[in-house]
């Protein structure tokens, strides 16, 4: 661990040397159009290689930490079953697919959940081969509501027609180093990694016996941004007139005044109009006087942090509420998932690539017809 952190050190270090002397040069303004583009992609290179770097960082001192990227959870299955099909056959075992048409993306790590999906698939395949050597795994996704809280989840099922889970087994399923297949070499980890990587990205994971024999281990995943069908009408005030949006009011609150300014200027030259708030106690002041058509924020920031923000939004701009987008550096944290899943409001992990802020601000504000939340 020491001695990757001195490596990572080592390397930050170099691309921030090549980071600040390509701006040297470029500030110079002797350059040419086609050195300064030149410049600017090496910047821009060096940039993301320092965030893979810190991503590195990250996981290293935390395997299991999701990557949470804008997921397509029936891609995901198609590409995991694909992976065990040819074993599934061998084994005599149909696989049937229902994946329901439409399913919205959601934030997830992909790797982690085929990881998941391959546990699934593996324990259902070993079941029916032993018990009666073959048998039939059908794989089901679909949207669910929950009753009263309207939060939406996917929901995925793996169902076989193997010999189920008796209720000894079921009493320990998730435990680690539980198995009943220790002559045969099982770890007994798989469904209790499974299980892990499932509550970080703020899912659940439960196991059924069937009526008709055989078990269904499900998963359910939370849908927490409804950018779509959440997002208010636009304001009329400043949305009439305007097709392509431009001149729209976006509001950023971030106690980084760097960062802050800088996705102002992006914004600017996007056609929107920027303005720029250190601090959200004094964003709340702005609001009283013009109210923008779109508010980013940080989630974490010193004094008025985002939450709090949130709720006095809530008290006196509720009309402003489906029209927050936020930043956050620590999705994962209990407390972060739990108040994104509650207020059901638009986020995006940081850092955020200049392409889909534009692009999840259109939807947010009705311009463009897909959600855009994601991270790099
Ligand atoms: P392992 O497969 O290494 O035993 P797991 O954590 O994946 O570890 O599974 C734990 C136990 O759960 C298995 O040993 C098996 O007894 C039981 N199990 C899991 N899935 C099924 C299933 N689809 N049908 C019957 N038993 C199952």
């Amino acid at each position: 661990m020491g001695q990757d952190v001195s490596r990572l050190v080592h390397e930050l270090n170099n691309s921030l040397a090549i980071i600040s002397l390509q701006v040297r040069l470029l500030s110079r303004g002797e350059a040419e159009p086609a050195e300064t583009k030149a410049g600017l992609d090496i910047i821009q290179e060096q940039a993301k290689r320092m965030s893979q770097m810190v991503d590195d960082l990250r996981s290293s001192a935390d395997p299991y930490q999701p990557r949470l990227q804008t997921t397509d959870v029936n891609a995901v299955i198609r590409y995991a079953m694909e992976i065990q099909r040819p074993q599934l056959q061998m084994d005599g075992i149909v696989l049937v697919l229902h994946l329901e048409d439409g399913l919205p993306e959601i934030q997830a790590d992909p790797y982690q959940l085929q990881q998941v999906f391959i546990n699934f698939g593996n324990n259902a395949r070993q079941a029916m081969l032993e018990a009666h050597g073959g048998g039939r795994l059908t794989v089901a996704s679909r949207l669910v509501e929950a009753e009263g809280s309207g939060e939406r989840f996917i929901r995925v099922e793996f169902t076989d027609t193997g010999p189920g889970i008796p209720d000894e087994v079921m009493a320990h399923l998730f435990e680690p180093s539980f198995t009943t297949k220790g002559d045969k070499g099982g770890m007994g980890l798989g469904l209790a990694i499974s299980e892990h990587l499932v509550l970080r990205q703020g899912g659940r994971i439960w196991a059924e016996n069937n009526v008709a024999g055989g078990a269904t281990l499900t998963l359910e995943l939370p849908v927490p941004c409804q950018v779509v069908s959440a997002a208010p009408e636009p304001l009329s005030l400043s949305a009439e007139g305007q097709p392509d949006g431009s001149g729209q009011r976006v509001l950023i609150i971030d106690d980084d005044a760097t960062l802050a300014h800088a996705l102002g200027d992006l914004l600017r030259e996007e056609g929107f109009e920027a303005s720029v708030s250190h601090d959200a106690g004094r964003a709340l002041e702005l609001l009283e006087r013009a109210p923008p058509d779109l508010i980013i924020s940080d989630l974490s920031m010193p004094q008025v942090d985002g939450r709090q923000f949130w709720r006095r939004l809530l008290e006196r701009h509720p009309q402003l509420t489906g029209r927050v987008l936020y930043f956050t550096g620590d999705s994962n944290s209990q407390e972060a998932r739990a108040f994104l899943q509650e207020s059901g409001c638009n986020w995006l992990e940081k850092p955020v690539r200049a392409e889909t802020l534009v692009h999840s601000i259109r939807v947010i504000l009705g311009q463009a017809s897909e959600p855009g939340m994601g991270t790099e």
